[in-house]
């Protein structure tokens, strides 16, 4: 006879699959172009895949270092040195992870207790709220105005004795909006009042357009000593697969960082590494990504320009917001499955970047796509 199933009390009772593979499967059951998940369907450079393989050539096959291989590690403080004038030591103040995922989780694990709260703004990233609850803390949710910019003093009247830290994502996933000087200003009064650590989501950080530049939190002397800014490899080199990103942060919170990372992942895939490091050498493999899609945000914009849908800004990541009110009145996660099995492309509801359920009619388009890709699901959408 077969033994009763354990009791289960669920960590996370309010979690199902994330939206992206939910969407991602639904769009493959129905053939249909899907531009919900954020990947490219292009392929890397192949000197970078040609870099990882003479790495495992050479023999980069074994366990690397827990905090990441030195040559990764030097590249990615030289670039921050460069881009935002901050010094961070490769030896004690980088750390290769395992995406960004696991660096967000990791370091919400290292500073985020029992009962400590941890300010998150909404619309937010699907893997923050869980992140927060595992470690046992409490997310206190702020929503973004209507056109996706920090209501400030509203952050400001959440902080509590109990507040730990503050989830910031520049540029925004989904909106496509970027923290400007004032909202760093503001973020830094804060933290540095009420004693917040600051964990900075920059995996956007060079898809930045029109001109502007990148605010990283690193660039803020104010911030970045209280701050885990991380960046992902996934999106900056097209390999989202690969799963390798880092954590940049000051010795003390880098030091409390690595305990958590050598026992939720120790360490990430070594030739991956090397082959990344000698990549970066050359800083045109960063520095144009903004100019490549910029072109492909132009080019999927003036073709949503022709439709019934309405488009909001999109000042960064691959990202593109449209309202469809003129369109459809189902709700935002009925309207993108309806996107997805009848008009035959799939988008991302904007309520599931949502912890209260809220309807603003908007879905998400991912525009890391083929110019073929994104006519195909142009010529799709101009039927709305
Ligand atoms: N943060 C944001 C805002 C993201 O959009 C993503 C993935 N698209 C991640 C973190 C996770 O990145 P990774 O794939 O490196 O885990
Ligand atoms: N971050 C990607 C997005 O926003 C998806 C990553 C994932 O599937 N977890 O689409």
């Amino acid at each position: 006879m077969r033994s009763a199933l354990p009791q289960l009390q669920s960590r996370l009772p309010k979690v199902g699959t994330t939206i992206f593979t939910v969407m991602s499967a639904l769009a493959a059951e129905h053939g249909a172009v899907n531009l919900g998940q954020g990947f490219p369907d292009f392929e890397c450079d192949p000197k970078l895949v040609e870099a990882v393989a003479d790495a495992m050539r050479a023999g980069f096959n074994q366990y690397p270092p827990m905090p990441g291989v030195a040559p990764l590690r030097e590249a990615i403080a030289h670039k921050i040195a460069q881009l935002y004038r901050a010094e961070y030591d490769p030896v004690s103040e980088i750390t290769v992870t395992a995406g960004a995922t696991q660096a967000i989780f990791t370091a919400v694990l290292a500073v985020v207790g029992p009962g400590d709260e941890v300010i998150v703004l909404e619309p937010v990233y699907d893997s923050y709220i869980p992140s927060i609850e595992l470690a046992g803390g409490k997310a206190v949710v702020i929503a973004m105005d209507a056109d996706f910019r920090v209501p400030w003093e509203k952050v400001r009247a959440a902080v509590t004795p109990r507040t730990r830290a503050i989830m910031v994502n520049s540029p925004h996933n989904p909106s496509g909006t970027i923290l400007r000087d004032a909202d760093l200003r503001e973020l830094e009064s804060i933290a540095t009042q009420a004693d917040l650590v600051v964990i900075s989501d920059e995996v956007y950080e060079h898809m930045v357009f029109d001109g502007e530049p990148h605010r990283s939190v690193s660039s803020w002397p104010g911030l970045a000593q209280r701050s885990f800014v991380i960046s992902s490899f996934g999106k900056t080199f097209h390999v989202t697969g690969w799963k390798v990103a880092y954590c940049a942060a000051p010795a003390e919170l880098s030091a409390e960082f690595r305990k958590v990372h050598q026992f939720n992942v120790f360490t990430v895939n070594t030739p991956a590494q090397h082959g990344l490091a000698e990549y970066m050498r050359d800083p045109a493999h960063y520095l144009d990504l903004s100019a490549f899609y910029q072109r492909k945000r132009d080019l999927f914009r003036e073709g949503l320009a022709r439709t019934r849908l309405r488009l909001l800004p999109c000042e960064g990541t691959y990202f593109q917001v449209v309202d469809y009110s003129a369109v459809s009145s189902l709700a935002e996660a009925d309207f993108a499955r309806w996107l997805t099995t009848e008009l035959g492309v799939a988008a991302i509801p904007l309520s599931a970047f949502c912890d209260q359920p809220v309807e603003r009619a908007m879905v998400r388009f991912c525009f890391a796509k083929r110019d073929e890709t994104l006519r195909l699901a142009l010529s799709r959408l101009e039927r709305l």
